[in-house]
């Protein structure tokens, strides 16, 4: 067809005139011609993913990397079946029953709901007893001890303290220093006093900011910044062990980080250090280390970390989020421990959560990094914003001054002999669970405790049981335990609620385990036929996790937790 073909050629003779002019009048010598140029570019290209090719078998292997293509193809051949006609009005209508079942749950249908503002302000007597009803509303008891981790310390006399530093402060702002200076000098010397306990070197620096998460961001941007000023690094990648907290991956995702995972394999589950030395290449911006990490409670070997970043100079992030003020006294305490700290010189940046073990009220964490200058990475500064030159330390603009007074307020008034016996109390009551589980005649045969727990937390997994009818059977009994996946175990942190009532969390437990013994024996006699789990339903756990464990595409799963999101919201 003429009309087609006459295209083409037009613009052929265009770009040959092109070609031969740029010769003629910008390279006279012929040294650089349109051709030599695409072949660069088509040598870098390719130099480029010959690159990630070769970093992508030195790190994985050639079956790792053979596995990770086979799981991908699965996920995305999951991903079609499911969104075939027939199958996805089917899956969605599964997942809106189980979402409407949660929403009866979470958002009872019989309280009355205030949608629009009064339109007279209420009394202070109205809005006194309606918070008072609102605090009372049916939940999980955590003053009895029946939830793992969540409360921390809980005790009045220390609330009433906290409440008042708060009412003291309730307009404060550290972004005004100047109006505030009483604040500005209590959160500095918060951070002072984690990286004292964390034994900073001289020149240390830190910052508070609103949890775990958020000071676990900052150390991953200022990574990043670091990287890319001084490295040039734009395609920065971090090294995290599987069991790192997923605030990391949350980082990965805010900020462009590619996350490389690595398994924390038994019998000790902590992080393989070879593996984090394989994966290292030159868009290596970090490598992190937990001490302990939330599902095990297992601490990583930081000093083989430690070593390994100095050798390879990359900055060592050491999530103490969760170890915050336990870790530090474990020794003095007389517990068995690892170095984790500023002493190990690979150690560059640790978080540390005031708002967990330093008992201070929710929305208070630290990032601490080694210099300043790892500090100042994490800093905004806009000097030509037309609301004026513009500075903040972190994430947040403007910030509750309340709470750095009440978090102040908790660690001047539990100090040092405060929190070293809290330590002996929380950690020895982590020892007693342990001992508890491994040698009851109960427990010791069906339960194995995932490696070598030294702080607060302690994870099991079941031998033939399935842990999630555990977990299950724990929440009948009130209880407020956390499930896990990969492997399916249920942790436990100990807080000094729980402390009080570990040997009824140790009977409950030996009574459950009873409990699905004996169905698993009903099961079997009556044989094969009634399938496990067939006789009676699968409670929420092992709903939940008996599917999403065995998925190869989990687009059901978050499907589901996006509606579950939604009803936190729903009014
Ligand atoms: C709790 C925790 C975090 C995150 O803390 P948030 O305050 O919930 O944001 C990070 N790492 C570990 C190990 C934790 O246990």
């Amino acid at each position: 067809m003429p009309g087609t073909s006459r295209m083409p050629i037009s613009l052929r003779g265009t770009l040959n005139n092109v070609r031969r002019r740029s010769r003629a009048i910008n390279n006279p010598l012929g040294l650089l011609d349109l051709d030599l140029i695409r072949n660069i570019i088509f040598f870098l290209f390719l130099l480029r993913w010959t690159r990630r090719a070769i970093w992508k078998l030195k790190g994985r292997g050639l079956l790792g990397t053979l596995a990770e293509v086979y799981a991908d193809v699965r996920r995305v051949l999951y991903g079609w079946f499911l969104r075939m006609p027939g199958v996805r009005a089917k899956v969605r209508r599964q997942i809106d029953e189980a979402l409407s079942k949660v929403q009866a749950k979470m958002v009872p249908s019989n309280a009355t709901r205030y949608l629009t503002l009064p339109k007279e302000g209420w009394t202070e007597e109205a809005v006194r007893k309606e918070l008072k009803d609102l605090a009372d509303m049916d939940h999980t008891r955590w003053e009895d001890g029946y939830v793992s981790g969540a409360v921390y310390h809980g005790e009045d006399d220390l609330l009433k303290l906290q409440t008042e530093a708060y009412g003291k402060f309730t307009v404060a702002n550290p972004i005004h220093p100047d109006v505030f200076p009483g604040v500005r000098k209590m959160e500095a010397e918060v951070v002072a006093m984690v990286l004292n306990l964390f034994n900073a070197p001289p020149g240390a620096a830190g910052v508070s900011t609103s949890g775990g998460t958020e000071s676990i961001l900052m150390a991953c941007l200022s990574a990043r910044q670091k990287a890319y000023v001084e490295r040039g690094v734009t395609e920065p990648e971090m090294i995290l062990p599987d069991t790192a907290h997923t605030a990391f991956r949350k980082a990965g995702e805010y900020f462009k980080i590619k996350v490389h995972l690595v398994a924390c394999p038994a019998p000790d589950y902590q992080v393989d250090i070879r593996r984090v030395a394989r994966l290292i290449n030159s868009n290596t911006i970090l490598l992190v280390g937990s001490a302990p990490n939330f599902p095990h409670g297992i601490m990583d070997d930081i000093s083989a970390l430690s070593k390994l970043a100095l050798k390879k100079r990359l900055p060592l992030h050491v999530d103490c989020c969760l170890g915050s003020f336990l870790v530090p006294f474990l020794e003095k305490a007389g517990f068995e421990t690892a170095p984790f700290d500023f002493r190990l010189k690979g150690v560059t940046s640790i978080s540390c959560d005031t708002h967990k073990y330093g008992f201070a009220p929710k929305g208070n964490s630290t990032v601490l990094y080694r210099t300043q200058a790892l500090r100042s990475y994490q800093y905004f500064i806009d000097p030509s914003w037309s609301g004026g030159v513009y500075a903040s330390p972190g994430l947040a603009g403007s910030r509750p001054g309340a709470l750095i007074a009440a978090c102040w307020a908790s660690l001047m008034s539990v100090g040092e002999v405060g929190y070293l016996s809290s330590c002996t109390q929380i950690v020895g009551t982590t020892k007693k669970l342990l001992a508890h589980i491994r040698t009851s005649p109960a427990l010791s045969p069906e339960l194995e405790i995932l490696g070598n727990p030294l702080v607060s937390v302690l994870a099991f997994r079941a031998k033939t049981l399935n842990i999630y009818d555990i977990a299950d059977g724990m929440s009948a009994k009130g209880w407020h335990l956390n499930a896990l996946q990969y492997p399916p175990a249920i942790h436990v942190a100990v807080t000094l609620p729980i402390a009080k009532v570990w040997e009824r969390l140790a009977a409950d437990l030996e009574a459950v385990v009873e409990e699905e013994k004996e169905k698993e024996r009903v099961r079997l006699v009556e044989g094969k036929g009634a399938a496990k789990g067939g006789a009676e339903a699968a409670g929420d756990t092992a709903a939940l996790y008996g599917v999403a464990g065995s998925l190869p595409n989990k687009s059901v799963v978050v499907d589901l937790a996006m509606g579950f999101l939604d009803l936190m919201y729903k009014a």
